[in-house]
């Protein structure tokens, strides 16, 4: 399953941002997940849900964010328009995915123990 395997490493990728702060609990993931992404949001809950049992953020509430697809010029970098013919209106360039192809780690919201 996809989404699995992105919550596998998403799980290791907080494992790798807690180390340095011993006794630091995840209180929240926050993600961004791309509309073109190719992930389905349930799937993803349910398997960050299964999978974080043991690691770091075990008991983390987690927080999707949407992020709409955006797309630029591959050869002036102008924006181009959704539902277009995705050709860039400046140049005629073809279009590349500037945003929403994927998903990745926002941020986390960590509770660090009193010294
Ligand atoms: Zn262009």
């Amino acid at each position: 399953m996809h989404e699995a395997s992105l919550v596998s490493a998403l799980c290791d990728q907080i494992d790798r941002a807690v180390a340095p702060h011993p006794g630091a609990l995840v209180r929240v993931v926050h993600v961004r997940l791309g509309e073109l992404a190719g992930v389905e949001p349930e799937l993803f809950r349910v398997a960050f849900e299964t999978l974080r049992e043991g690691r770091a953020c075990d008991g983390a509430t987690l927080s999707i964010v949407h992020e709409l697809a955006e797309w630029r010029c591959r050869a002036c970098d102008a924006a181009i328009t959704r539902g277009a013919a995705l050709r860039c209106n400046a140049c005629g360039g073809a279009a590349r995915l500037a945003r929403g192809g994927d998903l990745f780690l926002d941020r986390l919201e960590l509770e660090v123990p009193d010294v």
